[in-house]
């Protein structure tokens, strides 16, 4: 098992925060940028700050502000991966109990190793749809099972900043070596794994899993407004980008991706908002920011979170993937 460094950029070969040149261009897709325009509260900002001597308690507010959508990332020309720096900062402010408390992976069962050919592991947004789910499986074919453990636990306790262990980690993934494809729908959950597993060659998101279906490709209309899942998109932007924009000129449908190819994010799959904690971001004003200037007739999401954003915020028909696909 890798040593899971895209968590820890104290690793070799990851690129020190420290070497942030202070040009602030990962701040012109940031959504806490563009509701607030506060500039201490987006990496750039605390990044900055902690450079210039700042007390890591002086950065609480900016770490709790972020929702890890990783859209600041591909646009970083020094190369920073700013989702992990955030990551590690929250980890040392929770130590401290600076910032809410986060829920410690516990008492987890002994996990079973896993026997499918195709994977899919849920995350909890995907585990408590089964609408979604029997479509997702009915595209996927007979072969793709959902996995039982989603390992939301380890998530939102990485995200809050909580204790997760690499042994936890790696005993969350040990069931999976072996698995010869895993689809992942949680965007997170994909940047763990992609770092951690061995062969992260056979693992995908589930919006580039299920496009790789010509029905559901020739689902998608002209008129649609598709919503890519962004914290798996922008951490590996260089492997996906391609992908949509064949989607696009395909299909002629718009997306969440603005002219840099960067991902924009609802915002409605962070932690803050899942467990109710207080946000400043608003999936309204993230809704209104995506949809400007487009009127499209229908929104397809990859992410089932934006479903429910979409859903509450627009009048529009709103529809999963996995629910275009034409017969
Ligand atoms: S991860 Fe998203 S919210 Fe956080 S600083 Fe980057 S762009 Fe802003
Ligand atoms: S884009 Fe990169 S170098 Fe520029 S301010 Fe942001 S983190 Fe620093």
């Amino acid at each position: 098992m890798k040593k899971l460094s895209r968590y820890d950029h104290t690793q070799p070969g990851a690129i020190d925060p420290a070497q942030c040149n202070g040009c602030g261009v990962c701040m012109l897709s940031c959504p806490v940028w563009h509701q607030h325009r506060t500039k201490a509260l987006t990496y750039c900002g605390r990044n900055r700050a902690a450079i210039g001597g700042a007390d890591e308690d002086d950065l609480a507010p900016s770490a709790a502000a972020c929702i890890l959508c990783g859209s600041c990332e591909p646009l970083c020309p020094m190369g920073i991966r700013t989702q992990q720096s955030t990551l590690a900062l929250r980890r040392n402010l929770a130590r401290r109990g600076l910032l809410p408390n986060p829920r410690v992976a516990r008492d987890r069962k002994k996990p079973e190793r896993a026997a499918a050919s195709r994977l899919i592991i849920p995350g909890a947004s995907l585990r408590d749809n089964g609408r979604i789910i029997s479509a997702v499986l009915r595209v996927l074919g007979g072969e793709a099972k959902l996995h039982a453990d989603d390992g939301s636990d380890l998530l939102l306790s990485l995200e809050a900043g909580g204790e997760v262990s690499d042994a936890q980690i790696q005993e969350y993934l040990a069931p999976l070596e072996g698995v010869p494809e895993l689809i992942v729908a949680d965007g997170l959950m994909f940047n763990l794994l992609y770092s951690a597993l061995p062969s992260p060659k056979s693992m995908l998101p589930l919006g580039p899993a299920l496009l790789r279906d010509p029905n559901v490709r020739a689902g998608i209309k002209s008129t649609d407004f598709y919503m890519i899942e962004t914290r798996a998109y922008n951490a590996h932007r260089h492997a996906f980008v391609e992908l949509y924009s064949r989607l696009r000129r395909e299909t002629g449908c718009t997306t969440n991706l603005d002219l840099q190819r960067v991902a924009t994010p609802t915002g409605a799959s962070c932690m803050q908002h899942r467990e109710g904690l207080k946000t400043i971001i608003s999936i309204e004003e993230q809704v209104k920011w995506l949809l400007e200037g487009r009127r499209p007739a229908r929104i397809v999401v990859e992410h089932p979170d934006d479903l429910e954003a979409f859903s509450r915020y627009t009048k529009l028909p709103v529809v999963h993937l996995a629910e275009v696909a034409k017969p």
